[in-house]
């Protein structure tokens, strides 16, 4: 885990480099609520967690006044209610029985909830996503969902130390991101691109990513906990 001087740095670094055509989202995971929190005097505003567990127990010391935060990993839909309430956004649907489960808790609690359609960009067997011929279809059927607002698309691309090789994905996703803004009449709630982590976060700023989600290059290596070694 870095330094306070080394995180602040990286923010204003990154910061620098997206040059505002990018909005910087911090993933989280593992990281200390404390350091969290510092990362908003530093002036981040957007965070994701990516287990509900985790979450759950750095919710209440995390400064939500300064911080406004999303849910970017895989979700099961047994845990919808866990988070309903604490998340503006869950970037990582990917199935309609999740989205019916988001559905009933924020009915439940008359509440909507914003969501993006995660795709499986490079069609990777270990990934969840649907594949990027399905959108269309996928959007159409998270449309009937009242208490729902699909406002984008996200993706996590292959693992790689050569950026440049997931061009083509980023190209890919920004491309259907544009068709289906063309194409859907009420397009006014379809503002996000969710795309581009530590390795990579430039190409997919460059390529039409308007959020970008980062850890590792501001808050140093992760050191898992034993019981989460399993976390992809
Ligand atoms: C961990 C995580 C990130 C950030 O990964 P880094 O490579 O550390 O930047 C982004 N998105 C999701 C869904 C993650 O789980």
């Amino acid at each position: 885990m870095n330094s306070r001087q080394e995180i602040k740095e990286n923010i204003e670094r990154i910061r620098a480099e997206l040059d505002g055509r990018a909005q910087l989202l911090l993933a989280t995971k593992t990281v200390p609520a404390e350091l969290i929190n510092y990362a908003a005097d530093c002036g981040v505003t957007l965070i994701g967690e990516n287990r509900v567990d985790e979450l759950l127990s750095k919710y209440d010391a995390i400064d939500k006044t300064r911080l406004e935060l999303h849910f970017i990993g895989h979700l099961q839909s047994n845990k919808v209610k866990y988070i309903i309430d604490k998340v503006s956004m869950i970037h990582s649907v990917d199935s309609l029985s999740l989205a019916k489960e988001i559905e009933k808790q924020a009915a439940k609690r008359g509440i909507n909830m914003r969501v993006l359609i995660e795709i499986n960009i490079a069609g990777e067997e270990s990934k969840s996503g649907i594949a990027i011929e399905e959108t269309e279809s996928f959007l159409q059927s998270l449309l009937q969902f009242e208490h729902i607002t699909v406002c984008g698309l996200m993706t996590i691309p292959p693992k790689t130390d050569r950026p440049e090789e997931n061009l083509q994905f980023f190209q890919k996703i920004y491309q259907k991101f544009i068709d289906i803004r063309a194409k859907i009449v009420d397009n006014e709630n379809w503002t996000i691109l969710s795309a581009g982590m530590s390795g990579d976060y430039l190409q997919a700023a460059a390529c039409g990513a308007n959020l970008v989600r980062v850890g590792s290059a501001v808050f140093g290596a992760r050191v898992y906990p034993q019981a989460q070694s399993n976390e992809k």
